[in-house]
């Protein structure tokens, strides 16, 4: 048999039985097809996972493909959708680089109940992952970054700065530090997602490379400016797990500006407060009339100059 075709069968096809069931045509043809149940839209969104870049050289492959998997689904969560299917494209030096990074992929699909519904295999001179996640959304009820409101708080669902304390502890030779699976195993908050937009919430972005970074992309989004309040930042907590290992200014810069925890960053009219606290969601900020993100402390702007993560810097 044609080792690429057997490959592709034995490692990814045959072990994700599970179909979505919008899905008419699924995994094998030359694409898949599926039919948008009434009142609702197709949510779509695709992320690149890159050896080197994405994840250190010397971390396990099995884990670097349930990450790129975790962290396209992501994308759903915050827009409120729910998952359904999954597209992918893999690039691997050698079979034994692919079959690695198919365990993890493997495992996620399975555990979040995703269809692999296509793919593509290549071999390349480096690892990497595309992943294209599709899910569901009821007409209308997507949360944009362009949906804030002056006026409305700022939450926070999930936490920030433990995934790059775990990378760093990584670099550092703590294989086995405490943050590192923080960094390692991604939690895709789509659950949450789904119980925001549920609540009525309608502007949401997830945090991938930056609290303040990621905030920006709403500011601008909707024209408008975000204080976020230190005095709630050091009251996360994320920030007391951090504080018996890093110096403050190390947790805070972690906090705000650390990329890869996926945590959720929503606003939301203060008629809203106690159904969000309800949910564990953290108010950490307001948006106001003007531009750009702002740390407050006791009501004044602090000049605290951290850029998230930037690909071309
Ligand atoms: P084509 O040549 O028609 O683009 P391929 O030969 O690349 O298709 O793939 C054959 C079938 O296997 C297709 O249905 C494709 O979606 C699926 N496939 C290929 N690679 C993967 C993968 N890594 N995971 C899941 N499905 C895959
Ligand atoms: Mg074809």
């Amino acid at each position: 048999m044609n080792q690429e075709f057997d490959a592709i069968s034995r490692l990814f096809q045959q072990r994700t039985p599970f179909k979505h069931p919008t899905t008419q045509v699924g995994n094998g043809d030359d694409a898949s097809t599926h039919a948008i149940p009434d009142g609702f839209e197709l949510v779509v969104s695709t992320d690149t996972a890159v050896e080197a870049v994405h994840w250190p050289q010397d971390m396990p492959l099995d884990i670097a493909g349930g990450r790129a998997i975790n962290a396209a689904l992501s994308d759903l969560a915050a827009m409120g959708a729910t998952p359904a299917w999954l597209w992918l494209a893999i690039m691997a030096k050698d079979t034994a680089s692919l079959s690695n990074m198919s365990d993890g992929i493997v495992q996620a699909c399975l555990m979040h109940k995703v269809e692999l519904a296509g793919g593509d295999t290549v071999r390349s001179n480096s690892n990497s992952i595309n992943v294209t996640v599709g899910g569901l959304l009821p007409k209308g009820q997507a949360m944009l970054r362009t949906h804030a409101q002056v006026g409305d708080d700022v939450w926070l669902l999930g936490n920030t700065g433990l995934a790059a304390a775990g990378l760093k502890q990584w670099l550092q030779g703590e294989k086995n530090g405490c943050f590192v699976p923080h960094f390692q195993h991604i939690k895709p908050l789509y659950n949450q997602g789904i119980t925001l937009r549920e609540l009525g919430i309608r502007c949401c972005i997830d945090i991938s490379d930056g609290l303040l970074q990621d905030a920006g992309h709403i500011a601008k989004g909707s024209t408008l400016g975000i204080y976020i309040d230190l005095a709630h930042i050091q009251n996360l907590a994320c920030y007391q797990q951090l504080l018996p290992h890093f110096t403050k200014e190390a947790c805070l810069k972690k906090i705000l500006s650390g990329g890869e925890d996926y945590a959720l960053l929503c606003t939301a009219p203060a008629s809203k407060r106690q159904a969000l606290q309800s949910i564990d969601a953290q108010h950490i900020g307001t948006c106001i009339k003007g531009e750009g993100v702002h740390l407050i402390h006791e009501g004044e702007i602090v000049d605290y100059n951290i850029k998230g993560y930037d690909h071309f810097a």
